[in-house]
């Protein structure tokens, strides 16, 4: 029987010499392929109890809307600056050249709501964190943090010790 990480590409030299390209979309592209990711995803939710899952851009939207609608939960969008045309909440983090900008819509969380944050790979843990400071400000608790992929020499897991962090596939 196949499993996920039989669906995933890796692209060496993407998109700069040197880094291992760890390709989603090569799931994507296979039906089977596609059901296995959300069912797996799936699993890593038995048993928690959450209100909403919040997806990070844009990836984060391919498997987290899926997810939401298989367990009747409201999906909510955690976007790149400028594309939600709502009051936002708003927060920076670093990236290796640079920074970002990543915002939610001030009313897609209710105080005390449970969350799930889904994004399709972690890699140093960066992105999810920041997701996470909006849930929070919004006074939203993130109860698990869940991902396709998981980079793990990058230790993003140590990085994020204070949630519960799971993937379906690991890479070193
Ligand atoms: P982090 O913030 O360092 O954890 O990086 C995670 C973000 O970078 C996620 O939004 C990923 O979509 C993206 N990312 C980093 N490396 C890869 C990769 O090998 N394949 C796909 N996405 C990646």
């Amino acid at each position: 029987m196949k499993t996920v990480a039989d669906y995933i590409k890796t692209i060496p030299d993407f998109p700069k010499p040197g880094i291992l390209f760890r390709d989603v979309t090569s799931v994507l592209d296979d039906a089977e392929g596609f059901k296995l990711a959300i069912d797996e995803l799936d699993k890593l939710l038995d048993g928690v109890d959450y209100d909403i899952i919040a997806g990070v851009e844009s990836r984060g939207f391919l498997f987290g809307a899926p997810l939401a609608y298989n367990n009747d939960k409201p999906f909510a969008l955690v976007r790149k600056k400028g594309k939600l045309p709502r009051e936002t909440v708003e927060e920076s983090y670093s990236l290796e050249y640079g920074t970002a900008t990543i915002e939610l819509h001030k009313d897609a969380i209710k105080p005390g709501d449970k969350v799930i944050i889904i994004d399709d790979l972690i890699a140093t843990g960066g992105t999810v964190e920041a997701a996470a400071k909006l849930v929070e400000r919004l006074g939203g608790e993130v109860v698990k943090m869940i991902f396709l992929i998981e980079l793990t020499d990058l230790k993003g897991r140590e990085y994020l010790k204070n949630y519960d962090v799971a993937s379906v596939v690991q890479y070193e």
